[in-house]
């Protein structure tokens, strides 16, 4: 796995992973993979099939046989488009229970580390790419930033959302995320920390690419 150029990009919601995940990606032309996408996908699939996402076994089923694919902008399941629907409310209170399915992210792991295999690396974003996925990736940045900016981003991307309901929303996912059993939201050893809350994106895309070895 070491012949792999993996940029590892972690953190909790709102703390500027995607937007800085793609500006590093779009900088050096690699490709760019939101794995947080592939678990909204999996919530997506379990709902548009009818299946409680709380049935851990049918989820894992859902998770095993789902069709997927991720381009930088767009995502369909089992072939019909789901850019929209996987971030809207009902994918979004889904999908921390979804994500704490340890099989489901058995399946999810290793759909992610054969992406990479396929193209020599990438940047990948999520909550456990450098603790679990790529523990040896070429570089790895744990993204955070204050609850009172990751909440006003977030719901400045929802279109002008409520702050507050926003902020809590993201509490919660942050508190399933980081008390989950299987792979929880963690700085990964060998991590480097940068706190977004003050910089804008081209800094913080500036400051990755440049700790790259
Ligand atoms: O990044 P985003 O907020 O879209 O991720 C949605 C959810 O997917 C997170 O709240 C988390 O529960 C889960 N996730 C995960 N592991 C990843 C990426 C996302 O558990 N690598």
């Amino acid at each position: 796995m070491s012949d792999l150029r993996v940029i590892a990009i972690d953190g909790p919601a709102g703390s500027g992973k995607s937007t800085v995940a793609r500006g590093v990606a779009d900088r050096l032309e690699l490709s760019y993979l939101d794995t947080g996408a592939m678990y909204r996908a999996v919530a997506c699939a379990a709902l548009r099939r009818g299946v409680d996402p709380a049935d851990a076994g049918a989820v894992v089923e859902v998770a095993r046989t789902i069709d997927l694919e991720l381009t930088r902008d767009t995502c369909f399941v089992d072939g019909v488009d789901a850019t929209a629907e996987i971030r809207g409310p009902e994918v979004t209170g889904a999908v921390s229970v979804v994500a704490a399915n340890p099989g489901v992210r058995t399946e999810m792991v290793a759909r992610q580390r054969a992406w990479a295999t396929e193209r020599g690396g990438g940047v990948m974003e999520g909550r456990d790419i450098g603790s679990v996925v790529f523990p040896d990736a070429t570089l790895k940045v744990y993204l955070t930033a204050s609850a009172a900016v990751r909440a006003k981003r977030r719901a400045g991307e929802a279109g002008g959302q409520d702050v507050a309901a926003v902020g809590s929303d993201i509490e919660r996912r942050d508190a399933a995320d980081s008390g989950r059993e299987m792979s929880p939201l963690v700085e990964a050893p060998g991590a480097v920390v940068v706190d977004t809350s003050d910089l804008e994106i081209n800094e913080v895309v500036d400051l990755v690419v440049g700790m790259l070895p």
